[in-house]
């Protein structure tokens, strides 16, 4: 079910301290005299963490969270799990959070404990935009994940696909916040956890204790922290649903998770370009060994070796799942665009405006200016052109540059020149000699004269997908496009012979509105692009360059035919796009196997399967970013790395559903009832 709602501001009173009160609640974030203490004696000693973590035998440890206020139990488990877990492990923190703390309050409350400053700083730095959904923070070279849920606790973890091993049960005190403990909580606290699943709270409240006892945890009342008389624990002694089944809810045919969880040895990426690259840098930044496969003599030689691309969202005033995945992923680009490029070279946050195209859109822009779903650091009216939108978090990227930088990493491998021709599975019965000692599926793949094995292949491979005829086909279409660029000296010129004032070539923003124009970068404008379904010429087109210079004139106000075709360079590539203007991401599965399994669909579109089927062999889709790939390339790449590391995923629920490769399939079943 789709909510949304702008996010209201804690109400919150500053002691003479300098300790958060909130107002609203009556009640304290910490306590001010020990509240480091107080997180560690009630959150860490009482789900017995350092003894679980010191014993790790899975990859990654997660917590999940009521509450994230300061953020103060978060700093407080990373930095004991820097100290208490090996090295190679990691940390996954899952916190909700309804009414998010500013940067500022964030950086006021932490200044308290001067002993994780280094630790506080760093989440300060990261801390995302205060709007609705989740936010997945990187911390620690990766070692250290958060997933923030801006939002109600109970709509965040319903829309969670995570298997929590501690739960953090903080909150403020039933007595005084009784909306936030429902019986829908309690289920979705069960849902998500396992056999073995512990759980901590400060307070000793029958709701909390009922709460946990109704769903099947086992609660034991411990002695409180300091002064306090008691407080409550729990773990979850029986068996729990398979996990497959708790992650897909109702929509069976939906399911990404494997129940069985394989060995990540080796994961082999298909592909060079932004939705490779991304891939490849979150499986890296996960810990697992990649290996990239690129059939072109150079990084990111298709739709992503333009020279430079801009960040263009398109942002709708009616809340959909679609747009929360665009929202969501945008956000995460522009966050992980400037932490990987420090010194400014391929990431420009120098803001875009967006002009509108006609009065239709023009009215379309005053919605989403009094919508409530975009705070004003994301979206407000620009100053400078009056009707258009300023989204001053956007900016421009130079893509190859983007992908060289992701793949320099120490877990990858880049293989150029190497094209992926067959593609065999190797079952563990097969081959399990000794020194194989191969326990689950492993893929063996080929290219000219070399093998090799890898334990899970994902496919970024764009419009080649279908022309691999290795999985069943894609509905992509090739769609061409042709950019342009002026040498700035060239443009200078065109407009001092037409007596036009060189200051309009002074363009500061990405400009937007029939196509787009970014600032000068290396002395070049660079502007476009056609948008051809027709063509498939991979020849530079005059007639190209003429309708790209027409945006160009009509973005900078500079009259038609000021500049030259001649005077143009260009480059033509084709996007990877969908019909239903989606991304394809997800686990690529057996159409014949869905056909058979939900047969029943054809019959009522209704059926709901109660068995969910395993099709999943290891064999990942990330494909079909069409223009949009600077900004979604690099969530869906963190979505792909949490299937593979059965690790939480950075997305809801209902956008996994959306991006589902098999959503056609399933849709076609439903449409063919009766018929
Ligand atoms: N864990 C926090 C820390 O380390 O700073 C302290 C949490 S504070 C005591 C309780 C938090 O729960 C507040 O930030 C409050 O806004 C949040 N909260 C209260 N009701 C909520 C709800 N229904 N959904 C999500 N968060 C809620």
């Amino acid at each position: 079910m789709l909510t949304s709602y702008r996010l209201q501001q804690p109400t919150l009173s500053w002691g003479e301290d300098g300790a958060p009160h909130s107002t609203q609640f009556d009640d304290v974030y910490f306590d001010k005299e020990s509240g480091l203490e107080e997180t560690r004696y009630v959150f860490l000693k009482h789900n017995n963490l350092a003894e679980r973590w010191a014993e790790l035998k899975q990859n990654a440890f997660v917590i999940a969270e009521t509450g994230f206020g300061t953020g103060l139990n978060f700093l407080c488990a990373w930095q004991a799990f820097l100290n208490d877990a090996p090295r190679d492990k990691q940390l996954h923190f899952i916190s909700v959070e309804k009414y998010p703390l500013t940067k500022e309050t964030l950086k006021a409350s932490l200044k308290m404990w001067p002993s994780i400053d280094v630790f506080s700083q760093q989440l300060i730095e990261a801390y995302p935009e205060v709007c609705h959904g989740f936010h997945r923070i990187e911390l620690e070279q990766g070692r250290v994940q958060l997933t923030l849920w801006f939002g109600e606790a109970e709509e965040g973890f319903a829309a969670l696909n995570a298997d929590v091993d501690a739960w953090f049960l903080d909150g403020f005190a039933p007595s005084k916040n009784p909306e936030m403990w429902t019986d829908k909580l309690f289920q979705h606290i069960h849902r998500l956890s396992h056999q073995g699943t512990t759980c901590s709270t400060f307070t000793a409240a029958g709701i909390v204790r009922r709460g946990l006892r109704d769903v099947g945890f086992e609660v034991k009342k411990v002695k409180g922290f300091g002064q306090k008389r008691e407080m409550v624990i729990g773990e979850l002694t029986q068996a729990s649903r398979p996990l497959t089944e708790r992650m897909s809810q109702d929509q069976a045919w939906f399911n990404v998770r494997q129940e069985a969880s394989t060995q990540t040895t080796k994961v082999l990426v298909i592909g060079s370009g932004l939705a490779g690259a991304n891939t490849a840098y979150a499986l890296a930044q996960q810990g697992v060994s990649v290996v990239v496969w690129e059939k072109g003599d150079h990084i990111a030689c298709a739709a992503s070796g333009n020279p430079q691309g801009m960040l263009y969202p398109k942002l709708t005033a009616q809340d959909s799942f679609i747009n929360r995945f665009y929202l969501s992923a945008y956000l995460h680009a522009t966050r992980l665009y400037a932490k990987l490029d420090k010194n400014k070279t391929f990431w420009d946050q120098c803001g875009l405006i967006q002009i509108p195209k006609n009065d239709k859109e023009h009215e379309r822009f005053q919605k989403l200016l009094q919508t409530k779903l975009y705070p004003k650091s994301i979206l407000q009216a620009s100053e400078e052109k009056s009707g258009s939108l300023l989204l001053q978090l956007s900016g421009w990227v130079a893509p190859a540059e983007l992908c060289r930088a992701l793949l320099d990493h120490d877990n990858i491998e880049v293989k150029l020149n190497t094209a992926l021709e067959q593609l065999k599975q190797i079952k563990p019965t097969q081959n399990n000699s000794q020194e194989d000692n191969q326990t689950h599926i492993q893929w063996q793949a080929t290219s000219g004269a070399q093998e090799q094995r890898f334990s899970h292949i994902v496919f970024c491979t764009a419009n080649d997908t279908n022309d691999l005829n290795i999985i069943d086909k894609a509905p992509t279409i090739s769609v061409r496009g042709q950019v342009s660029s002026l040498t700035v000296e060239s443009a200078i010129q065109a407009c001092s012979e037409k007596d036009e004032p060189v200051s309009k070539l002074s363009i500061q923003k990405v400009l937007c509105e029939f196509g787009y124009v970014s600032p000068p970068m290396d002395g070049l404008i660079h502007f476009g692009s056609t948008y051809d379904l027709e063509d498939n010429n991979t020849k530079i087109h005059d007639e190209d360059h003429k309708k790209n210079l027409t945006i160009l004139e009509n973005l900078l106000e500079i009259p038609n035919n000021t500049f030259m075709t001649k005077d143009c360079k260009g480059r033509v590539s084709f996007r990877c796009a969908v019909s239903d203007h989606t991304p394809i991401v997800g686990p690529a599965q057996s159409e014949n196997a869905y056909r058979q399994a939900y047969i029943n669909l054809t019959k009522n579109a209704k059926w709901k399967s109660d068995k969910v089927e395993e099709f999943i062999s290891q064999l990942y889709i990330n494909i079909g970013h069409g223009s949009r790939g600077l900004i979604s390339t690099p969530l869906s790449g963190n979505y792909i790395a949490s299937l593979i590391t059965n690790t939480p995923s950075p997305l809801e629920q209902e956008i996994i559903y959306k991006l589902h490769p098999s959503r056609f399939i399933i849709r076609e079943l439903k449409r063919s009832q009766g018929s």
